[in-house]
């Protein structure tokens, strides 16, 4: 299953990708797709309904993160290890947990935002995990059933704010729009091995990150594990597990984004998402 949010931002309703490629709405099944309603028996109840029955949803909305209400974003640093390599870091020994602001949500194809004062802004795709189930102390064995589905994110990241400037990384991981979700959440049952997922990402059509989860250092079940030792994860929360190499720090000279520009990314079986890059106001 494919679910998604469509519509104006903060005024999103819930909906599904059919089949038929055509999006349905769901707002008569469910009030919206969040926390509360990710649990393992809402999301069987909506898996049984017939998609055929489902409303239309015509023309081309505007999709929005396809959870509402994210409690916690947390990001995963240093998760590949020729990412770490060209960031000039060590793998690193226990995995680099970093927050996100939440106010940095938003839809897959809601531009960049170029925040005031940055010259270093740059892009991320990742595997993004939610959770359906509230995780405490859980095994790595049983990590995977608390998983509610899977999403692209892409982890927009201002070098300087975030590693130039005193402190820690949030402030160069959280400005508006630094936090693109979706197209869709899909289920696990769609995906087959989520260490096995091909990641691409483009800017202005030229190919910058093209790289698999196979080789994430620190993989899924184990960072649901290791995260619910030091916080309850809960429905609806998102953990973003890190990059491949071919960020724009990484190349040489570095390189970053600047107004004009189009982002593309996308993992496949999880969709694709496009972004064009704006100075905010
Ligand atoms: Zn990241």
């Amino acid at each position: 299953m494919k679910l998604l949010r469509h519509g104006a931002a903060g005024a999103e309703k819930p909906g599904l990708l059919h089949s038929d490629g055509t999006i349905r709405d769901l707002s008569g099944q469910v009030g919206d797709l969040s926390g509360a309603t990710l649990d393992p028996a809402e999301l069987t109840r909506l898996a049984a309904l017939d998609a055929d029955s489902l409303p239309v949803v015509e023309g081309d909305p505007r999709l929005g993160p396809p959870i509402a209400g994210t409690g916690k974003f947390i990001c995963i640093g240093l998760n590949y290890a020729d990412h770490a390599a060209e960031s000039g870091m060590d793998v690193p020994s226990e995995p680099v947990i970093f927050m996100k602001a939440t106010s940095a949500i938003c839809g897959p194809n809601d531009p960049i935002l170029i925040p005031r004062g940055s010259t270093k802004t740059d892009w991320e795709v990742e595997l993004a995990v939610v959770i359906g189930k509230r995780a405490k102390y859980v095994s790595e064995a049983d990590a995977m059933g608390h998983v509610a589905g899977f999403t692209v994110a892409n982890d927009v990241s201002e070098r300087s704010f975030q590693a130039e400037r005193a402190g820690q990384w949030t402030k160069g991981k959280s400005c508006d729009n630094f936090g693109q979700i979706g197209p869709w959440l899909v289920t696990p049952d769609e995906i087959a091995d989520q260490q096995d997922l091909r990641m691409w990402l483009t800017v202005n059509g030229k190919t910058m990150q093209d790289g698999s989860t196979r080789t994430m250092v620190y993989q899924v079940p184990f960072l649901i594990h290791y995260l619910s030792q030091f916080m309850t994860l809960h429905p609806g929360d998102v953990i973003s597990t890190g990059t491949p190499p071919g960020v724009g720090l990484g190349m040489k000279p570095p390189q970053y984004l600047k107004p004009g520009d189009v982002v593309e990314l996308g993992i496949y079986g999880l969709g694709q998402q496009r972004q064009e890059v704006v100075a905010d106001a």
